[in-house]
This record gives structure tokens, sequence and C-alpha cells, in this order.
């Protein structure tokens, strides 16, 4: 359910690639420099591609035969060649201007290969910098907060609980599935403290296995 508003976060938010000669590529109809630029990949391609990479890093990257380590990076090249013979309009150049125009960043380039900061359902061990936010929000459902408040956040057919660094964000994010969201917020600093790791995955999104009731308060 989580990996399935996750996509929908995603869908909402895709719009074409274009590329500006002096900035590079970017989202939208013009560059920051008011330059439109040329097409790198519309609407929908931008979708499949989203989807295809997201599917390959996040989720089934055994079916697609990829090798992906325990810290989740794929080859970039074996990628490229395995997204290419789906979609022979994707080439690796356009796969690149994806990652660096998306501004969400949900995937990390690093010496030639490629991985997803977040989004996992498969079993991953990341290595990000420690969270230094001392506090976090999660956004959810009043019916889930009760629950929630008494048992802990525990990650929902993902790999890792995600957590918000601003309440907007995680208000953001839980209103794609619930009307009005009640955030829940996260003594970080005293849970880091104790013992529990949280991991810098963005700049808004951090990374945890789960969170027990403890540090958890209800933000009225
Ligand atoms: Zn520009």
């Amino acid at each position: 359910m989580l990996v399935n508003y996750l996509c929908r976060v995603a869908y909402l938010t895709i719009t074409m690639i274009r590329e500006c000669p002096e900035h590079g590529p970017f989202r939208g109809e013009r560059c920051l420099c008011g330059a439109t630029g040329r097409l790198v990949l519309d609407d929908a391609r931008t979708e499949r591609l989203g989807r295809f990479i997201s599917g390959a890093l996040r989720h089934f990257p055994d079916d697609l035969g990829l090798a992906i380590s325990s810290k989740g990076w794929v080859d970039l090249n074996l990628l490229s060649e395995v997204m290419h013979e789906r979609y022979r309009w994707a080439t690796k150049k356009r796969l690149i201007a994806m990652i660096e125009s998306d501004e969400k960043g949900r995937y990390e380039l690093q010496g030639g290969r490629i991985r997803a900061r977040y989004g996992h359902s498969i079993n991953v061990d990341l290595d990000f910098e420690e969270n230094t936010n001392s506090k976090l929000y999660y956004g959810t459902s009043q019916e889930e907060a009760d629950i929630i408040l008494e048992n802990g956040i525990k990650p929902v057919r993902q790999r890792y609980v995600h957590l918000s660094t601003s309440i907007e964000k995680a208000s953001e994010v839980a209103s794609v599935h619930t009307e009005n969201p009640i955030i829940i917020e996260v003594d970080a600093m005293r849970a880091q403290k104790d013992g529990i790791l949280m991991m810098q995955a963005t700049d808004e999104i951090v990374l945890t296995d789960e969170v027990p009731p403890e540090y958890l308060s209800q933000l009225k």
C-alpha cells in the first residue's frame, strides 16, 4: 500500500525533461534562465522510464537479471543495457538527464554505478550519513495514528520507515492517501542517543528500521 502511494506521489510530479545548452537537463517548459532548450523526454516517456528505474532499483532487480549490492548499487552500464533492450528510445544519456533533473533526488550516481536513495521494498542496507535533525515527522490517518502511538512506526511493505524533515513534507506525503493527515513528531535526537540508527537519504527524507512508541508524540 505504501509502495503504491509512493508511486502515486511520483506520478503526480512527473513532467517532461528538456535540456538547456548552458545549464543541462531540467523539468518543465523552461530552464531557470528562461531558455526552452531541447526536448529530452516527453511526459509519457519520463513516466515510463521513471517507473522502470524505480522497479529496477527498488523492487525487482533480480527479475531483470541485475546484480545489486547490499548497499543498493547497480552497475550503470548494465542497467542502461537492460533498459535500452526494453525501450529503444531510452539511452544512457537520457537516463542520466532524468536522474540529474530529478528534484526529489530519488537516485544517486557515483563512479559508474547507480542506486535509489529511498523507497526500497527489497532488502538493502543503505549507508547514508546520520540524521542531524533533532525532530522528524510522520504523517498518517487518525486510525493509523492511534495504532502507531501504541506500537511505534514500522515499515509497511518497505525496507525502511520513511520520516520527513518538515511538518509540511510529512503532511504532503500523507495527504495522498488521507484527507486530514495527523502529524506524528519523532524525537530523533533522543532516539539516536539511545542507539537507533537514522540516515539522511535526501534533504527531506530520513530512513530508519522502526521507531518505538516512546519517541513519538502526536502534534496538536
Ligand atoms: Zn538555462
